[in-house]
């Protein structure tokens, strides 16, 4: 089922959580046992994050240092496959833009119909950590707005190949990524707002935010989308915090601000299972108050972790 068929049919506000697939050199195992801690809540889809190729120095014994390229996490879509058809849930890979021709999303998105999935979200992807900017592919698409408009043709029956006969149309309910407090890289937050416009306009159908901890974040955001004509669902993104660091961490990797409240409340915690439970109780806050407001639907960010994603679905839905 499509996602945003999930949505508009809903009575009230449903959830998802995001699931990175396993580090290479392990199996499903431990992702499995995350759902199944989590099944009995209801999840309505599940987003599968996608990770693209790092460039690593690596020091022989001689002293030589040898550059490889490495992906710590492959199998996005053979683990969202699996995971449907074993939850029988739907999944919701993300395709990126970084790291991949055109010609590679478009096999992706093949695989992706041939295996069911109706869902996907279209996100441009960051950097390599040698980039100072983001780079494309050769042939690869160079933002989101690229990429939807790629998925869109191809919901048109519209292929690479522009001779190819009688070709099927691959129809995706394609979500795309919303900032805010402003993607880092936007010179300001009424350009950003434009590109997302763009996206919008291109055929999103749904968008997701980025995580953020104080909701008058989001509900102005929502506003200012709505001002500029953005009529889609607004899918609001939670982060439980649940490591101490995470207060300093997540505002520079994520360009994002940690409330004075939350801030002082994790600023006392001398252990990962303080700052979990401080994370955690913020999570339940948050949630709670964007359900009362009808919230379409909640985008958990687990890394990995369910404990505290259990214990928010638990007191929320
Ligand atoms: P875009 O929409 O392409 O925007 C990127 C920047 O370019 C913005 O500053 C925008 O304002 C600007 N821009 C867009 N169009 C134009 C234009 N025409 N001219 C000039 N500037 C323009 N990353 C991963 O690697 N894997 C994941 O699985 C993943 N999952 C994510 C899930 C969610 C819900 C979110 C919010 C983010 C996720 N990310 C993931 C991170 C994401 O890839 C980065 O935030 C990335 O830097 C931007 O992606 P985007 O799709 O928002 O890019």
């Amino acid at each position: 089922m499509k996602v945003i068929d999930i949505i508009n049919n809903a009575k009230r506000t449903v959830f998802s959580f995001e699931l990175l697939p396993p580090l290479k050199g392990n199996d499903a195992g431990k992702l499995y046992q995350t759902i199944e801690n989590l099944t009995e809540y209801d999840p309505k889809y599940i987003n599968i994050t996608t990770h693209r190729d790092e460039l690593e120095f690596k020091e022989l014994s001689d002293g030589t240092i040898v550059k490889r390229t490495v992906r710590k996490r492959p199998g996005t879509v053979a683990i969202a496959a699996a995971i449907q058809y074993k939850f029988g849930i739907p999944v919701v890979p993300h395709i990126l833009c970084g790291g991949f021709t055109k010609s590679e999303t478009e096999h992706v998105l093949i695989d992706l119909n041939f295996l069911g999935i109706k869902n996907v979200l279209a996100l441009r992807g960051d950097g390599t950590k040698n980039q100072h900017v983001f780079q494309p592919e050769k042939n690869g698409n160079a933002n989101a707005l690229e990429l939807v408009l790629q998925m869109k043709d191809l919901g048109a029956g519209k292929y690479l190949e522009d001779d190819l006969k009688n070709s099927l149309p691959l129809d995706f309910c394609i979500g795309v990524a919303g900032y805010p407090e402003k993607h880092f890289e936007a010179p300001n937050k009424a350009l950003d707002l434009l590109h997302l416009k763009q996206k919008v306009d291109a055929g999103a159908d749904y968008i997701v935010t980025q995580m953020f901890f104080d909701n008058a974040v989001y509900y102005d955001f929502v506003k200012k989308c709505r001002e500029f004509g953005i009529t889609i669902p607004i899918i609001p993104g939670i982060k439980p915090i649940n490591l101490v660091n995470q207060l300093t961490v997540l505002p520079k990797i994520f360009s994002i601000d940690i409330p004075d409240e939350l801030a002082a409340g994790l600023a006392k915690c001398k252990t990962n299972a303080d700052a979990a439970r401080v994370g955690t109780e913020w999570a339940i806050y948050q949630s709670k108050d964007l359900v009362a407001n009808n919230a379409p639907s909640l985008h958990i960010y687990t890394y990995g972790v369910s404990d505290n994603v259990k214990e928010i679905v638990k007191a929320v839905f």
